[in-house]
């Protein structure tokens, strides 16, 4: 990298080394840009993935159903292999509207980086109890669902044992599945609407499975407890989203995980003198990615919350080869119909396996399934006769009936290193559905030796299911 008095010089400087920033330092590479750097705060790249153990990454990209950390890996390889320099524990804390990044590390202190083009793909941030206002004393035990999943996934700790979870959209579906797992006994998913946010097989593979119960149109009202959490009381709310009185119930936890809702992360973009949208509350940009200040592009979360890892993919792709492309000087073609990408639906046709809620299960009779062997998420009914209808293909017709009669899943957690390292681990391929727990109880028995790469088996034919555990991250 160029260095001139004091100040950095490179092509594109990209800010954020989750899959958005990832993608975008690897097509501005490949687009020509010689010089690509990314700017992450965090020890490693990856971003959320390296916390999101659970599988369901992928389908889109890589036509594979990979855990997070697994996707997370794909990307840095091609980060390592195309020479992006990565400063990572480094912190971006200031642009200018002229492309000047500042940012701080313990290694080089406070430096500025001058940039021919900026990627903004800083993610974004979990909506907090003081966004919410909930009534009540203020004792430990009230976490935000991505904090929790960082303590249990990445630093092995359990932020509970017995949990009430606010919000059932993903996030809040996958948590309670993963407290589950490890031993907690979640007692409720509270969700405000009348529908859940979540995927219908995250409702069905992280509550139903487990007679997790969902209370549909409920809010917690009141947290109790004066160090610790000590229960929650929840109450029914109206068609105003206002607690109806009289219905309020009293739930004994030590835990309350709030899945609320995230938010971009947009205070440098603010600094850089972006246009913010109120709605998304992430920059005003166009189909280039690129936001009202000329140079400056911006993908991924940081830009309006995206449910699936593809598309953030394929938005850093796009912002990378023109940022690449400003930076060499080139012209970036806009078409007038979209000149701010915001307000559009995305280009990208949105899966049926997406459809959301409870209600998308609710068949005409006998066992209905959403199957997910591919992004189609066909709905499939099997009557008691085991006709199968409403598959597309007889992979759907096969996981159907295997859905009813005898469920499998692919287990997916973290193990022990010694030193203290949560390598995420993964069986490859689904196990019995009523062996989850045995399953758990051995991968817990054991604590691994590092150095572990990615796909490595760790425990073969684990309880004789005939699926081995392999590691799902490289920890060397
Ligand atoms: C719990 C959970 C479950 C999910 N499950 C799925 C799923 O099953 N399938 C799926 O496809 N998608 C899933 N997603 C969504 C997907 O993971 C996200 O959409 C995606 O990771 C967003 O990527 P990003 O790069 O925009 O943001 P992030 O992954 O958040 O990366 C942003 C990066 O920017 C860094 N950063 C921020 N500010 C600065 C700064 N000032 N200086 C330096 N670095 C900075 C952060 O440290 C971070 O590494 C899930 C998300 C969550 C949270």
């Amino acid at each position: 990298m160029m260095k001139a008095a004091n100040t950095l010089k490179a092509d594109v400087v990209v800010i954020g080394g989750g899959p958005a920033g990832m993608s975008a330092a690897v097509a501005a590479r490949e687009a020509g840009a010689e010089e690509v750097v990314i700017i992450e705060r965090e020890s490693r790249l990856s971003g959320i993935l390296q916390q999101c153990i659970h599988n369901g990454f992928g389908l889109h990209k890589f036509r594979e159903e990979l855990t997070g950390p697994e996707y997370g890996l794909r990307y840095e390889e091609m980060v390592k292999k195309l020479d992006i320099i990565v400063m990572t524990e480094t912190m971006a804390v200031d642009i200018t509207p002229g492309r000047v990044v500042t940012a701080v590390s313990k290694e080089r202190g406070y430096f500025s980086i001058d940039a021919g083009a900026v990627v903004l793909a800083m993610g974004c941030r979990e909506k907090s109890r003081g966004a919410l206002s909930i009534p009540g004393t203020r004792p430990s035990g009230v976490f935000t669902a991505g904090t929790a999943q960082k303590l249990v996934n990445i630093k092995g700790y359990m932020p509970g044992k017995r949990i009430v979870i606010l919000g059932s959209g993903d996030i809040g579906l996958i948590m309670a599945r993963r407290m589950t797992l490890e031993g907690a006994e979640v007692k409720a998913v509270c969700e405000i609407m009348e529908d859940s946010g979540g995927l219908t097989r995250n409702i069905v593979q992280c509550l139903r499975d487990f007679d997790i119960p969902l209370m549909l149109r409920h809010t917690v009202v009141k947290i109790h407890g004066n160090k610790r959490v000590e229960g929650v009381t929840v109450a029914r709310v109206d068609e105003n989203l206002k607690p109806i009185p009289g219905t309020q119930e009293y739930i004994e936890c030590d835990t309350l995980m709030l899945s609320v809702g995230l938010i971009p992360e947009n205070e440098l973009s603010k600094k850089a003198g972006v246009e913010i949208d109120p709605k998304t509350r992430g920059p005003v940009v166009d189909e280039n990615r690129q936001t009202k200040v000329p140079g400056i592009f911006a993908c991924g979360n940081v830009v309006k919350v995206h449910e699936l890892v593809d598309f953030v993919s394929d938005e850093g792709e796009t912002a990378g080869r023109a940022a690449a492309l400003f930076s060499q000087g080139k012209s970036l073609s806009v078409s007038e119909s979209h000149k701010n990408s915001n307000s559009h639906k995305s280009a990208v046709s949105v899966p049926r396996e997406q459809k959301k809620g409870v209600k998308h299960l609710q068949g005409s009779g006998g066992n209905t399934v959403i199957c997910t062997i591919c992004p189609m998420g066909c709905k499939i009914t099997v009557d008691k006769n085991m006709n199968v209808s409403g598959n597309t293909c007889s992979r759907g017709e096969k996981y159907a009936i295997q859905e009813v009669t005898a469920p499998k899943r692919t287990l997916t957690t973290t193990m022990y290193a010694e030193g203290g390292t949560m390598v995420p681990v993964r069986t490859d391929s689904p196990v019995p559905r009523e062996k989850l727990f045995d399953c758990m109880e051995e991968i817990n028995s054991k604590t691994l030796i590092l150095p572990i790469r990615s796909g490595d088996i760790i425990i073969e034919n684990i309880e004789g299911t005939g699926a081995n555990v392999v590691a799902a991250g490289s920890f060397l």
